[in-house]
């Protein structure tokens, strides 16, 4: 078998592995990509898990059901009656699906557009930098192909748990969570993680009674401590029932329901759910790709160890994504996809861990960026803070959408900004403000002192802001 031979081989077309083959081929590499996911048509599709069964399948159907849950409450309140509405499951899956397909066909036109060589199948490293694709489950290897380097972006996979295996119709993992037929009466959720409470919310915005189990005795520990608890409250409210403390023992399937046993406080409890999601995180897909005689460093949690620059302990050799340390989010594999192409072509470039952001997008979105105040606490950091309800937003207000509040913290001297938290309709979308202002080394007076068009959601970010220096217009500071 003949090698072709390529400047770069990219594993994985997900948003690390085809953003990091489109910026190699923008400056002038040859690439190649290899990636073995199949649809449920079992054809070929680009775009990873964020494309196919994550990020974008679940925020089709979380736009979907938060349509449908206005109309069924909160149209009313705006003079808007509906006389019968009915969720078409069929049609909100059929939208989900072309949603994915158009994006997943986009990237394949990116990759003819930038002359990248697509392959499908499996790839396995072998020294001397050959990536050997075959087809999935089989040894025959069908394809040869050489680099000058080659970007590991094989992504993760939804951690299984021995106490609830994945079981037709019943026990889902994240992907099944977004093909139901139906609206299940009850549902229980294991993690009250970022996966459960979207998808949990899709489910009980549609109609089921859902129950979310998470193990832990905080909720949502990485946010800052008072967006946490508006968004408990704001979740309780709309009917999500999360228990906290909740150790899950053991699950069974009985008469067409899985019993669930867990424990918390005050000992064993049972509970029982027409279906069950499983979302209690991803662990990185490190098996399968390297052979013993590869010298690659993998941790003891199966991450591939890289430097801040995601070079692996072999030289030549790049790993970005969930597959290495940090958030397993989809922008911060991109950033590492872009940043690994430059540095293959002799550039400086860098990503600032310090500020990537978080989002859960729920109703309200919670979003972050930066420390929390309870972190910058714990570190001795002296702070200030400005934190600013949405309630008191006129916008807020006509959208009839107050659930919320958007904090800054702000160094006690410097003023400078090092955490930015938001509870908030289209939180999403205000965290980028955050996130360019901090980019930028602003200070919390930068943002006071800037003019923000009235009325928006935004304000509440110029609100905070000056709510820092206990000038904020609209509450009392
Ligand atoms: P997660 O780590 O965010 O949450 C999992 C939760 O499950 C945790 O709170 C954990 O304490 C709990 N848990 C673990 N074992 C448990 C058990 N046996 N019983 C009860 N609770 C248990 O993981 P996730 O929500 O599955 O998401 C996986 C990854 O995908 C994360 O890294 C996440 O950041 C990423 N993701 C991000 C987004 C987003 O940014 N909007 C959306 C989906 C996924």
């Amino acid at each position: 078998m003949s090698k072709k031979k390529y400047d770069v081989v990219v594993i994985g077309a997900g948003p690390g592995g085809y953003v990091a083959a489109i910026r190699c081929a923008q400056l002038g590499m040859s690439v190649a990509c290899v990636d073995e996911w199949l649809n449920h048509q079992g054809k070929p599709s680009l775009g990873g898990t964020c494309l196919n069964v994550g990020c974008i399948p679940s925020k089709a159907l979380l736009e979907t059901s938060h349509l449908y849950a206005l109309a069924g409450h909160d149209f009313a309140d705006h003079g808007i009656n509906i006389k019968s509405l009915k969720a078409d499951i069929d049609a909100m899956m059929a939208r989900k699906d072309k949603v994915v397909f158009e994006l997943t066909q986009g990237i394949d036109g990116l990759f003819k557009t930038n002359k990248i060589k697509l392959t499908h199948g499996h790839a396995r490293l072998a020294p001397g930098k050959i990536v050997n694709v075959s087809d999935r489950g089989s040894c025959d290897v069908r394809e040869e192909l050489q680099a000058e380097y080659i970007i590991v972006a094989a992504g993760s996979s939804p951690v299984r748990l021995e106490r609830a295996p994945i079981m037709d119709g019943y026990v889902f993992d994240s992907a099944g969570a977004l093909e139901f037929d139906s609206v299940p009466k009850t549902l229980g959720v294991i993690g009250a993680g970022a996966i459960g409470l979207e998808l949990g919310s899709v489910w009980s915005r549609l109609g089921s009674e859902v129950v979310l189990l998470e193990a832990m005795d905080s909720f949502l520990p990485a946010a800052d401590k008072q967006i946490s608890r508006a968004a408990f409250r704001s979740f309780q409210q709309q009917g999500l029932d999360i228990r906290l403390n909740a150790r899950l023992l053991s699950t069974a399937v009985k008469q067409r329901k899985v019993h669930v046993t867990y424990e918390d406080t005050r000992g064993a409890q049972q509970v029982k759910f027409d279906r069950l999601i499983v979302a209690v995180g991803r662990k990185p897909n490190s098996d399968l790709l390297f052979g013993d005689e590869m010298q690659i460093e993998i941790d003891e949690r199966e991450y591939i160890h890289v430097n801040d620059y995601c070079e692996t302990s072999v030289p030549g050799i790049y790993a970005i994504g969930d597959i290495v340390r940090g958030p397993m989010l989809a922008h911060k594999a991109s950033e590492e996809g872009v940043m690994v192409a430059e540095r293959i072509a002799g550039q400086k470039s860098r990503v600032n861990y310090d500020l990537i952001p978080s989002v859960i997008y729920t109703h309200p979105e919670v979003a972050w960026v930066g420390a929390t105040e309870q972190a910058c606490n714990a570190a001795g950091i002296p702070v200030k803070t400005g934190v600013f309800p949405l309630a008191a937003s006129g916008r807020a207000r006509a959208m009839g959408d107050t659930d919320g509040l958007v904090k800054i913290v702000a160094h006690e001297q410097t003023d400078r900004i090092l955490g930015f938290h938001v509870c908030a309709s289209q939180a999403s979308e205000i965290i980028a403000q955050a996130v360019i202002a901090m980019e930028m080394g602003a200070s919390a007076e930068d943002l006071a002192l800037t003019v923000f068009a009235h009325p928006t959601l935004s304000e509440s970010v110029h609100e905070a802001a000056l709510s820092v220096h206990k000038r904020a217009i609209h509450i009392k500071n």
